[in-house]
């Protein structure tokens, strides 16, 4: 082979070469795209299934719990009260006579109410070992940790009477409402919910039988 034909071959090859290193750094150019649009892809998708899961546990009217979310808090809450000996205590709230008063001031006004009523537990229903949820309807529950039933007692007639006196914007108008409520205290022997909730369901009942506006 003559020095003409080395140059030749190595020209081609030098050519050959950096075609090749081009077409890589395309490829590594559009699979670096791709990545980017993955990595972003997955994390819409990831907010997304947060929102979902938020959603799941919320009420959608109130912005409190839900039931699903409570009854799995309470699942815990009565676990932890029976490994640790510590007081739980149970309010089922229910606001009075609420069918009449949708019927007076219409369905909207009501769901106002309701969302005010929400509120007003909140305050003093939630925050540390306190959790508050929408049980259905025009019906609450609270879960009172570590507190005594002299305690949660008192609470609960705290919240009662700061519903009756606060007036709620219920559509055009400024009406009040009540609440009853049902407190019962978690027995030794209570192992699951089922039981404590029967108990607090029936001191609502006598609240509501008592004349409403009860603890
Ligand atoms: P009591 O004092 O005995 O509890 O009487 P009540 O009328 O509150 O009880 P009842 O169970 O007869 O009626 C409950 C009413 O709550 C009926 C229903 O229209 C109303 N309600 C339940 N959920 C909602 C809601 O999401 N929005 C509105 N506006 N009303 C609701
Ligand atoms: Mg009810
Ligand atoms: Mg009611």
């Amino acid at each position: 082979m003559d020095s003409v034909d080395n140059a030749d071959t190595l020209k081609s090859l030098v050519s050959t070469l950096a075609d090749a290193t081009h077409k890589a750094r395309t490829q590594n150019s559009t699979l670096e795209k791709k990545l980017e649009s993955s990595t972003r892809e997955v994390a819409k998708l990831r907010e997304h299934l947060e929102q979902v899961r938020r959603d799941a546990m919320t009420d959608a009217l109130t912005n409190l719990a839900n039931r699903k979310a409570f009854d799995e808090h309470l699942e815990g809450s009565v676990d932890a009260a029976h490994a640790n000996g510590k007081g739980l205590t149970l309010a089922v709230i229910d606001i009075d006579h609420f069918k009449r008063f949708n019927d007076t001031y219409g369905h909207i006004a009501g769901d106002r109410t309701l969302v005010q009523v929400a509120r007003l537990l909140e305050k003093d229903l939630s925050g540390e070992g306190r959790t508050v949820a929408r049980f259905g309807g025009e019906e609450f529950i609270a879960v009172l940790e570590n507190m005594d039933e002299h305690a949660a007692l008192t609470l609960a007639d705290k919240v009662r009477s700061a519903i009756a006196k606060r007036s709620i914007t219920g559509g055009d108008r400024r009406r009040s409402v009540t609440v009853s409520m049902g407190v019962a205290l978690r027995n030794r022997a209570d192992r699951s919910p089922t039981a404590i909730i029967e108990r607090a369901d029936a001191a609502l009942y006598e609240a509501k039988q008592a004349g409403r506006n009860l603890v």
